[in-house]
């Protein structure tokens, strides 16, 4: 990111909105909303490879389901965010992660331009390339306020999406979604 440039971008922004950014509380909004891009895009070019590399052995093949992992992203559509919860469930195949781990993982991804679609995917694609379990299960369930705070859709409505990759079958599939309930 260059950091330059979208201070410019925000001045210039601020200028075709009409608004008077040299008033006390736009005259550092340029520089302050660069910062915050700066911490909101920190995931692009990253990979999850040193967080999901942290493994212990284990050799109980049961699900391991971590829920609720909080998260916030910035929909391309609009720059604005969205947010909610993402459940990681994964039949191990001899290695197992901590949650601190996975929580780190959703944050590569999470903390780019994103679709909620493809953030569930690349959580799973990633969790199936680094850690290799046998199978993974990602269900993400989030606010998209360019869908809350304008528009038609009341606050707190959500969208829900999951991919599965591996040996995750609709059996394993239903009974996590049946936690979630
Ligand atoms: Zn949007």
């Amino acid at each position: 990111m260059d950091r330059e440039k979208v201070i410019k971008a925000v001045e210039q922004l601020l200028d075709a909105l009409g608004e008077d950014r040299e008033r006390e509380g736009l005259k550092d909004t340029p520089r302050r909303v660069a910062d915050a891009y700066a911490e909101l895009l920190a995931g692009e070019g990253q990979t999850a490879e040193e967080h999901l590399s942290r493994t212990f052995t284990s050799d109980c093949g049961d699900t391991v389901i971590e829920r609720d992992i909080y998260f916030s992203s910035t929909c391309e559509h609009h720059l604005m965010p969205f947010f909610g919860k993402i459940t990681i469930a994964y039949v191990p195949d001899g290695k197992v992660v901590g949650l601190s781990k996975l929580a780190r993982t959703v944050d590569v991804f999470a903390k780019r331009l994103q679709l909620q679609e493809r953030l569930t995917r690349q959580i799973a694609e990633e969790i199936m390339r680094v850690l290799k379990p046998k199978g993974v299960f990602v269900v993400c369930e989030a606010e998209h306020t360019c869908m809350t705070c304008r528009g038609v859709k009341k606050a707190g409505s959500t969208t829900l999406t999951s991919c599965a990759l591996g040996n995750f079958d609709a059996q394993k599939r239903a009974e996590v979604l049946n936690l979630l309930k």
